[in-house]
């Protein structure tokens, strides 16, 4: 009982999960280094954040003050870890696919100019349907509303493990 209570949590911010994190982050950088650097999308990593910087990414790429690495939202593109499904279908959707599918893909390049973790995994055509994994759960939903917004139909979201994975279903 004793040493049960002596592993409980107390709620203080980062005592639980701030030794391990310390430790295991593989993008800290070493001494002298400036930032950690994605060598396939050119994401930045400093103070704990990943962001893109283009005048700083031109600074440091290729110098030695910078830890090359693969970020993670690369990681799960490779490993094809989706955080989100949007499932596209309907008479609508087969007439003005193309339209739409550009609309996807403008929106998705918008919301990542700014977020290094929300892009679009990839597209598969399931018969007349459109499936469009997304790295995270947020983009799915957000990309999901960005078509109900131009074009109305049926939009529904369906959660699961913990609310870190969703189904977004559009039709019309
Ligand atoms: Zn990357």
């Amino acid at each position: 009982m004793g040493k049960y209570q002596e592993r409980k949590w107390t709620g203080e911010k980062g005592k639980k999960f701030g030794h391990v994190g310390r430790t295991e982050d593989p993008y800290v950088v070493e001494g002298g280094q400036e930032a950690a650097i994605c060598t396939k999308c050119n994401a930045l990593y400093q103070s704990k954040r990943w962001f893109f910087d283009d005048n700083l990414h031109r600074r440091l790429a290729g110098g030695d003050k910078v830890k090359e690495v693969i970020c993670p939202t690369c990681r799960k593109i490779k490993d094809r870890y989706p955080g989100g499904i949007l499932t596209l279908s309907g008479e609508f959707f087969k007439e003005r696919s193309q339209e739409i599918i550009t609309l996807l893909e403008n929106e998705a390049a918008r919301v990542g100019k700014r977020s290094v973790a929300d892009r679009i995994m990839r597209m598969v055509p399931e018969g007349d349907k459109l499936v469009v994994e997304t790295t995270t759960e947020k983009l799915a939903q957000h990309l999901g509303r960005a078509i109900y917004r131009a074009y109305k139909g049926e939009l529904d979201f369906r959660w699961a493990e913990m609310n870190k994975f969703v189904r977004v279903y559009w039709s019309r």
